[in-house]
């Protein structure tokens, strides 16, 4: 027997997060990526560059490698069941990945699987759109089943006559959502082979600004035990259900009586970078583990919190002065950069910082990626804990941070 090639199709950041769990673990790394000098082709030493919607690109690719996998949701279906009818080993299998492609398709499964939705309804024109909202209430949510992310294709309507725009131009129904009055956003992340091994990790509080995840912190501060159990529960439920293969995150809202599902992802996700340092196993790592029905790794997490801040693109072009101070400032904080170039709004890269205090911890990550990005201009900020203001009780994470500092010199003189 021979350690297998895994092929991923995409060369986003998070296929080039998997490259060095690939290397760690031994087995073959293939990117096809839509262009050169992409965040994955930079660090993949096998690329092809190739158009995931071209099919015959796709299998040309899929035959060079044991395991065919995803860095984003947005190959055409069709071409995964054709793929898979040619014999590819496609993990995750189309017939569980249309969950996160489609908002449609996964609405109707959860009610199914008698899991907590939001009220829904398919809506073709602005008159059903107005049937919907006389039962749920304006505003409500409008969305594309298909081809979302980092909120596009999300709308909040405060009428049916305001979206008639995106039914002209609709190929097929959109999804109507009941607004959900949310205390905050929660996700959860699990594991599954294809032999049927899981491993959920702890449920974690997601920050959104603008439909783009900014900060998330593991586990979610307070978070009622039954609750969290609740999650886990229901998550292995959804993964055994669908046959997902991979990782899956299920992004939730926390409301009164518990929770409502709000979207699915099968492949790794902005909201379980904490685990590549903060977990036994990084979500990257537990991917390419579930693809090739590897024995799965250990999702404990290894510190009582672990934050992450996102890198989000601003007005700064050069972010290499601001990166400096940071991996000075804070010798624990863990940088991740993306190799790509700034944009506004880009998820350039992320900084997870782990410890005790959820609050100091938060901020440092916040603060660190914020700096980074040229949007928090305060080169010496004192974190504050949970035990007091944030700005006003410094006094023991300034000590930290000065000890902090004097260990890094030390470091850098050995
Ligand atoms: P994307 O596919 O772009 O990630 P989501 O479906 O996750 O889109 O929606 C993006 C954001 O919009 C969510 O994180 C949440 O803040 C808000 N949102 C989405 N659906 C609802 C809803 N039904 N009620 C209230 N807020 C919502």
């Amino acid at each position: 027997m021979t350690f297998p090639k895994i092929g991923v199709v995409g060369g986003g950041q998070l296929a080039r997060m998997m490259a060095p769990a690939a290397e760690a673990l031994g087995v073959g790394f293939h990117v096809l990526s839509e262009a050169e000098g992409s965040p994955a082709a930079q660090v993949s030493s096998q690329v092809t560059v190739g158009d995931y919607h071209d099919y015959e690109a796709l299998l040309a690719f899929a035959r060079t490698v044991d395991v065919l996998t995803f860095d984003h949701e947005h190959v055409p279906t069709e071409h995964l069941e054709a793929l898979q009818a040619a014999g590819v080993s496609v993990q995750p299998q189309p017939q569980a990945l249309v969950h996160a492609q489609d908002k449609l398709v996964m609405r109707a499964k959860m009610d199914e699987l008698g899991l907590p939705n939001p009220a829904w309804a398919p809506v073709s024109s602005t008159a059903e759109l107005a049937a919907f909202g006389e039962r749920a209430g304006f505003p409500l949510i409008l969305k594309t089943p298909r081809g979302g992310y980092d909120g596009h294709g999300v709308r909040v309507i405060d009428s049916a006559a305001e979206a008639a725009d995106w039914f002209a131009e609709a190929p097929g129904p959109l999804l109507a959502e009941e607004k959900v009055d949310f205390a905050r956003e929660l996700a959860v992340m699990v594991g599954r082979s294809p032999s049927g091994q899981t491993a959920v990790w702890p449920v974690v509080e997601t920050y959104q600004r603008d439909g783009i995840c900014k900060e998330a912190i593991a586990p979610a501060p307070g978070l009622p035990a039954e609750l969290a159990e609740r999650i886990a529960g229901d998550v292995l439920t959804v993964a055994g259900a669908l046959g997902v293969t991979g990782v899956m995150a299920m992004e939730l809202f926390e409301t009164p009586q518990g929770y409502v599902v709000n979207e699915l992802a099968m492949r790794p996700h902005n909201t379980g970078h904490w685990t590549q340092d903060g977990s036994v196993t990084s979500q990257f790592e537990q991917h390419l583990r579930a693809v090739l029905d590897l024995p799965l790794g250990d999702p404990t997490a290894k510190a009582p919190f672990t934050a992450m801040g996102n890198v989000l693109g601003a007005e700064h072009e050069d972010l290499y002065r601001a990166y400096l101070h940071v991996l000075a400032h804070d010798p624990q904080a863990k940088v991740h950069m993306y190799g790509k170039s700034v944009r506004p709004g880009r998820k350039l890269g992320h900084v997870n910082v782990s410890g005790a205090d959820p609050v100091e911890v938060r901020a440092r990550a916040r603060h660190a990626a914020d700096y980074i990005a040229g949007t928090d201009p305060d080169p010496h900020p004192r974190h504050g804990r949970s035990d007091g203001p944030a700005r006003a009780a410094g006094a023991s994470a300034a000590e930290s941070s000065a000890r902090a500092e004097s260990t890094a010199q030390t470091g850098a003189g050995a």
